[in-house]
């Protein structure tokens, strides 16, 4: 709309041009939806007597002397300003500042914003910035100023001049972008005084309406958009699956069901029994238990003819499902299917015959070639690595849609709004009883070797450990060589155990093997990189090292915990790190604080942000710049009932006309 280019303004020529792509401006367009990052408000004059010590503001004051002073004489250009205000005298002082002593006069008036040290009746500012009263541009001095993000080579001022000039070009005719019913209903400012308003705010008052507006409108899209996503999922009306019990099941287990399975389970029994079909989250923090969960589900339908899935992220999580759940299922036929399954067509034929009634597998379950045999139950594990995308290739294959999900990755309310809008959600709460909170400790260079020591002992009692380090992701082509060179100083720490090496470079076989002999105890100490975040059970471990934690989000590190503490013994977790910035840090004792995967998710969405927890942004969802989930609640419920009338009260043609005209951009963006 206005894709017109930069170089079109005046005043920006190729130098410039050059400098502001690097903070990804090329076009006006590009300009008005670069928001500031923060404001400063200089609007607010006070006498400097009001000042507290170290208070920023504005001063407005006449100048009585000014020289080149200081220690240093001239040499340094130590430039000092005398000025008094109605109230008292304060020093100005300017460093580095010799070219600062012809833009003053004795008796001129002046406004000074900036830092006011105060100390008895000593008042000072050090470059402070400031402007005559005279001066042409005094109003907007005293305004709010926007400060940008920046790069190397532009300066504030100059990203202003041009910020100014892109939105002067367009601001009489940008036209509406949201319903006027909307607008009306909410009593939102129009688009055109947002924009005026987030760059340049004529009062506090200005900058919360534009904000308050504009971030409605990224939730209300955010919204549609998310339904538009999730549309094919939901509202698929379906036969009801009569439950049948499942005494003899639940007999079979070698634990007693906690409460809190027991009552999701009762949840599911309900679901499956409605003629509306299921679709329902089930949230349990790791070690919850949720895996039993899906083979009870998966054995009801299974006593009524229909077949179900079970898609985990990775083979071994599959491999593992299957192990478990054939112990309990093999007289209603269960089926592996991965990439590495060798004889896929005999699966194949398996599944298509309904021989097998319940198929555990990865992502090979969505191929065109897999034909189901009255498919009527989706399960899908560990839910935050696949996309919806992926889900609904799934769920399309059967007839009836019911969809049970599983996350360990627990969501703030918030956003389990967003995400999972029109999803029932249930918690597993309660872990198995005897569970002992993992210790958690953060472990300084100098201290790894009485840790080596510590975890020695423990496998001399017959424990076992693991040893995780950063190969990110499985796919991650980043050479082998810093997590071999791991294994080779975790094996040299322990020669008289054997020491396992498991990598997402090898091969599926060799994966499996190694992680058979770890859950055999043949091998004691495990060096792994994330292939095992998800799922692995061998409650004998009690020991993890996370190697360079700064490298792991707060989830993936709780996820990794979770390998821990799935037995009796008490388990302990120890970070270690080279590289502690700030968010490092925050990280690391949030771990050392809370093992509530509930609490550790809010923390991880305040430091990481709603998109990258989604896992929206891989969609081509919009990412939100003005809207804050935790402080914009309200609005984010208001955008939901919004969208979902529209959803909901328009037909199809009206909806995607609606859809196009507002979100169409968004909508060809996004990977359906
Ligand atoms: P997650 O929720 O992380 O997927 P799992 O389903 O893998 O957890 O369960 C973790 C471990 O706890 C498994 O060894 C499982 O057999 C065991 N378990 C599940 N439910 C119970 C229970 N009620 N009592 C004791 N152990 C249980
Ligand atoms: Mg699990």
């Amino acid at each position: 709309m206005f894709s017109g280019t930069l170089k079109s303004l005046k005043g920006v020529g190729d130098k410039t041009y050059e400098k502001i792509n690097k903070l990804g401006l090329f076009t006006i367009q590009d300009c008005i939806y670069n928001y500031p990052r923060t404001y400063v408000d200089r609007s607010v004059v006070k006498p400097l007597s009001e000042f507290m010590d170290g208070e920023f503001g504005t001063v407005h004051g006449i100048v009585q002397s000014f020289n080149l002073a200081g220690r240093y004489g001239g040499q340094k250009g130590l430039f000092k300003v005398q000025i008094v205000d109605s109230s008292m005298k304060a020093e100005v002082v300017f460093f580095n500042a010799r070219y600062l002593s012809d833009q003053f006069s004795v008796g001129q008036e002046l406004y000074l914003y900036g830092q006011v040290k105060a100390s008895g009746s000593k008042r000072a500012m050090f470059h402070p910035e400031f402007i005559d009263f005279h001066h042409k541009d005094r109003d907007l001095f005293l305004g709010i100023k926007p400060i940008y993000a920046l790069t190397s080579g532009v300066s504030l001022n100059e990203l202003i001049k041009i910020q100014r000039k892109a939105l002067s070009f367009v601001t009489p005719e940008i036209p509406e972008t949201l319903p006027s019913e909307l607008l009306m209903k909410h009593q939102l400012i129009s688009i055109d005084m947002a924009l005026k308003n987030i760059h340049f705010p004529e009062d506090e008052a200005g900058l919360r309406l534009a904000q308050r507006r504009l971030a409605y409108e990224e939730l209300f899209k955010l919204q549609l958009a998310l339904f538009a996503l999730k549309r094919k999922v939901g509202d698929v009306s379906g036969t009801a699956i009569e439950p049948m019990p499942v005494e003899d099941l639940l007999k079979a287990l070698p634990f007693k069901l906690t409460e809190s399975q027991t009552q999701v389970i009762e949840e599911v029994k309900k679901d499956l029994g409605a003629t509306k079909s299921m679709n329902r989250l089930i949230q349990g923090d790791v070690g919850s238990g949720k895996t039993v969960v899906a083979l009870v589900a998966m054995v009801m339908a299974a006593k009524q003819g229909y077949q179900s899935v079970l898609m985990a992220p990775t083979e071994i999580l599959a491999e593992q499902h299957f192990k478990f759940v054939e112990q309990y299922a093999s007289d209603y036929g269960v089926a592996l299917l991965t990439g590495s399954t060798k004889d896929k067509e005999g699966i194949y034929v398996k599944i298509a015959s309904g021989d097998v009634k319940l198929v555990i597998g990865t992502h090979a379950l969505i191929q065109d070639k897999v034909v189901y045999d009255r498919l009527g139950l989706v399960v899908t594990d560990e839910q935050h690595r696949f996309g919806v995308r992926q889900r609904n290739a799934l769920v399309q294959k059967g007839e009836m849609a019911n969809v049970l999900i599983m996350s360990a990755t627990p969501i703030p309310r918030t956003l389990s709004l967003i995400l999972y809008g029109d999803v029932d959600i249930s918690i597993i709460k309660e872990r198995p009883k005897g569970r002992k909170t993992i210790m958690t400790h953060y472990i300084k260079p100098q201290k790894r070797g009485d840790m080596y020591g510590f975890i020695g002992k423990a496998v001399d009692e017959g424990q076992q450990a693991y040893f995780v380090c950063p190969l990110v992701e499985e796919s991650e082509t980043l050479n082998l060589n810093s997590v071999e060179q791991f294994y080779e100083t975790v094996k040299k720490r322990y020669p008289r155990y054997e020491v396992g090496f498991l990598h997402g470079k090898m091969k599926a076989k060799d994966k499996e093997a190694v992680m058979r002999r770890f859950a055999k105890n043949e091998i004691q100490i495990l060096v792994a990189t994330t292939v095992i975040e998800v799922g692995i059970d061998v409650p004998n471990a009690t020991m993890m090292v996370i190697s360079d934690a700064d490298r792991f989000g707060l989830a993936q590190l709780h996820q990794l915990r979770g390998r821990v503490g799935r037995g009796e013994t008490q388990s302990y977790c120890f970070l270690l790190s080279d590289n502690l910035g700030k968010v490092a840090v925050e990280r690391i004792q949030t771990m050392c604080q809370s093992d509530d995967g509930f609490e550790i998710a809010d923390k991880d969405l305040a430091l990481r942000g709603p998109g990258e927890i989604l896992g929206i942004r891989q969609h081509g969802v919009p990412e939100l710049k003005v809207a804050n989930l935790s402080k914009n609640q309200d609005l984010l419920q208001l955008a939901q009932i919004d969208a979902k009338e529209i959803f909901n009260g328009y037909d199809e043609e009206a909806l995607k006309a609606f859809l196009n005209r507002y979100i169409g951009e968004v909508l060809r963006g996004l990977t359906l």
